[in-house]
């Protein structure tokens, strides 16, 4: 560190977490390693979409990917782009969706960077066809805390590629990377919206469409559960059924890009006073409104903003107030469904019914040791931060996921039991001795890592 350096505050995409720290954007390869070489431990940082602390240092400095951000080539033949990890999902669109490319995997912000994809292995709303992102991934270029450059594939240096996709950042600074993308035609979406009228009724809809999302990759679908419903209704839910749109869909006269100036930064927003607006009632009403107003049809619309619909509500974690909230989201195995009707009577019963909740269907998982995704369903529940107390209150949650052979999402965590994580990700050993070559003098870190224990 230098004389020069002043601490500012960071926190995750939630705001419950945060740090005062020293943050470094480095843009050359020389300021790159300098920084590195200045530390004592480093914590990467891509977008800070992360919605807790994996993005936050638990000591050192902070590096922030942001400015190492060029396209480096991209063969317009067979799709395939080499990237700075700095460059924005959305940015990275905006480029080739006007010559007739796109990404084969979006999560739910095209706010993120490409390193930030990769080391939490993202996965979109079509992951039963089209995998994670870093099942896209041709190569990857990893910088050491000496400063030497490897690179990484299936086929050069296997675990030490998997320890990456998914990996948290906490094997190295992920420089660059080749990235298979996929064609299209245009930059819209057909979506079909339908409406089921319990939890039964939306697991069964899921389950359908899971089958058909197997075989075509391009079906994305996302069902926002009713928790408020009481009764039997618990857990009715508005299905989204999206899926890119040919030419021959546009009504005459509609170009094929929708939005050429599409903005990709998020706007700054203050948070608001004291608990915000999200409150119980508040809650409440939305939770009701959206299921009453999501009747069925049929519509064309951007792709993203079919996919990533929160994009465009840069106030969310504002509106949760000075503490912030945290996402709570877990995967299990697709025969564990009682998992999910118990999370949820755990939730309404402790008056924590979330402000939003998603469930998806996901597919096979990868080789990647702390890769989220497994064959089943994710259930993703956003919560003000200040109904959690000292970060307990979900334990119970902990032990239902751990216990159906599930895990949560370490890229989205605030609160899981550090205990409960080797249960979680069986593979975390292996992970952990691949990591630990691949940074053996342990210079890589976070506050996630620390809090979780992943480096013991
Ligand atoms: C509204 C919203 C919706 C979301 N929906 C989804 C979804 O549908 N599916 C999904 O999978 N995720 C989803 N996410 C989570 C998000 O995709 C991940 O947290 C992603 O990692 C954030 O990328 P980032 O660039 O902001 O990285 P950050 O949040 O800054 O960092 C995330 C992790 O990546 C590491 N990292 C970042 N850059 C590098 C690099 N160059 N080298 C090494 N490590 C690096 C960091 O150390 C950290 O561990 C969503 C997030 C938001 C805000």
């Amino acid at each position: 560190m230098t004389d020069d350096d002043t601490s500012i505050s960071l926190s995750g995409w939630g705001r419950s977490a945060n740090r005062r720290t020293i943050v470094r954007r480095p843009t050359t390869d020389e300021e790159l390693v300098d920084a590195i070489g200045s530390a004592g431990q480093v914590t990467v940082r891509g977008a800070g979409c992360s919605y807790g602390d994996a993005a936050l240092p638990e000591q050192g400095i902070v590096l922030d990917l942001t400015a190492r951000n060029r396209v480096l080539s991209f063969n317009h033949l067979n799709g395939v782009i080499v990237l700075e990890a700095g460059v924005v999902l959305g940015d990275l669109l905006n480029q080739v969706l006007p010559l007739g490319w796109t990404l084969p995997v979006l999560p739910g912000s095209a706010r993120i960077t490409v390193g930030g994809a990769l080391a939490s292995d993202v996965h979109g709303k079509n992951h039963p066809g089209a995998g994670s992102f870093g099942q896209h991934v041709l190569w990857l270029s990893l910088l050491d805390a000496e400063g030497s450059v490897t690179e990484l594939s299936a086929g050069h240096d296997p675990d030490g590629f998997w320890a990456t996709l998914g990996g948290m950042g906490l094997t190295g600074v992920i420089l660059k990377a080749a990235i298979q993308l996929q064609p299209a035609e245009t930059g819209w979406a057909k979506q079909r919206r339908r409406r089921t009228r319990s939890l039964d009724d939306t697991i069964a809809v899921l389950r359908e469409l899971a089958v058909r999302q197997e075989t075509d990759p391009n079906l994305h679908v996302v069902a926002w559960l009713d928790t408020h419903a009481p009764g039997t209704r618990l857990g009715r839910g508005v299905i989204d059924e999206s899926h890119p749109a040919q030419l021959g869909d546009l009504p005459k006269g509609v170009p094929p890009d929708p939005d050429p100036r599409r903005s990709t930064r998020r706007r700054p927003v203050r948070s608001l006073p004291g608990p915000g607006v999200v409150l119980a009632p508040t809650i409440a009403a939305a939770s009701m409104a959206r299921w009453h107003l999501g009747g069925p049809r049929d519509r064309l619309l951007p792709l993203l903003s079919a996919l990533c619909p929160l994009d465009r509500a840069d106030a969310w974690p504002a509106a949760f107030g000075r503490r912030g909230m945290v996402q709570y989201q877990f995967a299990i195995p697709s025969e564990a469904t009682a998992v999910l009707r118990r999370v949820l009577a755990f939730l309404v019963g402790s008056r924590m019914s979330p402000a939003l909740t998603t469930l998806k269907n996901l597919g096979f998982g990868t080789a990647g040791p702390l890769s989220f995704p497994l064959h089943g369903w994710t259930l993703a529940a956003d919560l003000p931060a200040r109904w959690l107390g000292d970060g307990r209150t979900l334990r119970s949650i902990d032990a239902m996921v751990a216990e159906a052979g599930g895990r949560v999402y370490l890229a989205k965590d605030s609160t899981v039991d550090p205990a409960l994580i080797p249960d979680m990700y069986p593979r975390l050993k292996t992970w952990q001795r691949t990591r630990d070559r691949l940074d053996p003098d342990r210079r890589f870190g976070s506050a996630l890592a620390h809090r979780l224990n992943l480096l013991p």
